[in-house]
């Protein structure tokens, strides 16, 4: 399921933002995108090291690098699965902050990782579903604890 385009910057959006970001920082992650939190909205916060929490309102990935590499990632929805990734090595993002100032961002290295997962969630795509079927039905077996179903 794709979530849905934010229409206002609302005090209770960015209130969200900064709650969100604290969810992150609580579990140790560098992403969370509001699908994970029950929101249907089109927005995710990421904080990777070295680097300041940024809020992403409405983002397009507006440009990609032909260049692509494999990097594991892991997801707060589905804690214990890893699994090496091929993506875009960089990417352009445009978008909104929590300040309603509209930005573009060339990122690079995880923050470039990071920033496509999360979106990802936005189009209700998990990142494993970039892998092989045969990969993803390996990964699913392992995760299931015995007797889940
Ligand atoms: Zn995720």
């Amino acid at each position: 399921m794709k979530a849905d385009d934010v229409t206002d910057i609302s005090d209770e959006l960015v209130h969200l933002t900064t709650e969100m970001v604290e969810a992150m920082h609580a579990e140790k992650g560098i992403g969370l995108a509001g699908p994970q939190v029950g929101r249907m909205d089109r927005l995710f916060v990421v904080h990777v090291p070295e680097d300041n929490p940024r809020v992403f309102i409405n983002p397009r990935i507006v440009a990609v690098s032909p260049d692509e590499g494999a990097y594991e990632e892991g997801c707060l929805s589905i804690p214990g699965v890893y699994a090496d990734v091929r993506r875009p090595l960089e990417i352009t993002v445009e978008a909104w902050d929590e300040g309603a100032n509209h930005f573009s961002l060339d990122a690079t290295g995880i923050l470039a990782r990071v920033i496509q997962h999360e979106y990802d969630h936005l189009e209700g795509i998990l990142f494993f579903e970039h892998l092989s079927r045969r990969r993803q039905e390996r990964l699913l077996r392992n995760y299931r604890k015995p007797g889940d179903e």
